[in-house]
């Protein structure tokens, strides 16, 4: 039988649905046991955005091999679990989105997030959401320090409003030709933003409602793509909450902070954990104002629950 090559959209639960991408083109899937047997410790064996070799026999098609990844998002579900799930496979672009006042950053949920992307060799932008709420008191102090930090770092930010329509036709032009992510806690606008962008897509999952039941086991999310009008295709991620790290290192978590990277190479000892040792190099940027001492926590504290989950 013909083998062809098409992209997961879609997991239901019983089939996946698949389209030759960049033809939109949906039609339903089974998997061949033998390609879920070798799964490991993922919960799913295919994620959305896997490209995967097909055949064909009448309605249903067959999933017969998943092509190797340029790269993906994945997540413990929760820190002391050796259980992982793939939440999407080769994307061109992560958009994670925040806001800075309902809710506030979480920086070390922002941190671990960048940390996962960087370990997948993933692009991300952050994107700051509600800048329409500049007339609030402490909002532009709050962007400010914000940006400092990230921008530091190295790492592309936008900030634009749902709402207000800012900035949302430059983020659409940045989807165009390529499979984003959407990702980020509950309430920042990730649903309202991917409206904003594609008015024609219908069944986005709007915040409170549909969160309840998202919160329970991981493994009842489906991610889905959408095909953007404009061209491009996205992916959103409702309920990401809890991130735990992954396959990581010890020794190599200072390497996914990119700030950390460009410095780590003068520590005295090798390897450094950056944490007591003499003659660091990354506690000397972090004590001359080159590392920000966020960020740094967030290093301390990845490097703490690392610890505990090896215990
Ligand atoms: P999600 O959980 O990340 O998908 O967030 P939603 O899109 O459901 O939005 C959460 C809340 O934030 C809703 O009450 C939205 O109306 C509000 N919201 C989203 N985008 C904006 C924005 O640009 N400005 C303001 N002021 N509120 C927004
Ligand atoms: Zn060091």
């Amino acid at each position: 039988m013909e083998k062809r090559t098409a992209t997961v959209v879609k997991h239901t639960g019983s089939h996946y649905l698949l389209s030759e991408l960049p033809a939109w083109d949906v039609f339903p899937a089974v998997i061949r046991g033998v390609v879920r047997l070798k799964k490991g410790s993922l919960t799913n064996p295919v994620a959305v955005g896997d490209i995967v070799e097909y055949t064909r026999d009448g309605e249903m098609a067959t999933i017969e091999a998943i092509l190797p990844r340029k790269n993906y998002i994945i997540r413990r579900s929760t820190n002391l679990s050796k259980e992982s799930h793939i939440i999407a496979a080769n994307l061109d672009r992560v958009f994670l989105v925040v806001s800075m006042v309902l809710p506030e950053p979480k920086l070390p949920f922002i941190d671990r997030f960048l940390v996962t992307c960087e370990a997948y060799s993933v692009p991300v932008t952050i994107v700051i959401n509600k800048t329409d709420l500049e007339y609030l008191d402490g909002y532009k102090e709050s962007v400010e320090w914000f940006k400092e930090i990230y921008r530091n770092v190295g790492y592309e930010i936008m900030e634009v409003s749902a709402l207000r329509g800012d900035e949302i036709d430059a983020l659409r032009q940045k989807c165009k030709d390529s499979v984003s992510l959407f990702a980020g806690v509950s309430g920042v606008g990730k649903s309202s933003l991917i409206k904003a962008i594609a008015p024609e897509l219908t069944g986005i999952r709007t915040g409170e409602i549909s969160m309840a039941h998202l919160q329970g086991k991981h493994t009842t999310t489906f991610y889905e793509m959408h095909p953007l009008s404009t061209g491009g295709f996205i992916i959103d991620a409702p309920g990401i909450r809890g991130f735990g790290l992954i396959d990581l290192e010890k020794e190599s978590l200072s390497t996914y902070f990119p700030e950390m990277l460009r410095v780590m190479d003068n520590c005295r000892f090798k390897p450094c954990t950056h944490t007591h040792e003499p003659g660091c190099a990354v506690k000397e940027a972090v004590d001359s104002g080159l590392i920000s001492p966020e960020r740094y926590n967030s290093y301390l504290s990845m490097l703490e629950d690392e610890n505990k989950s090896r215990k």
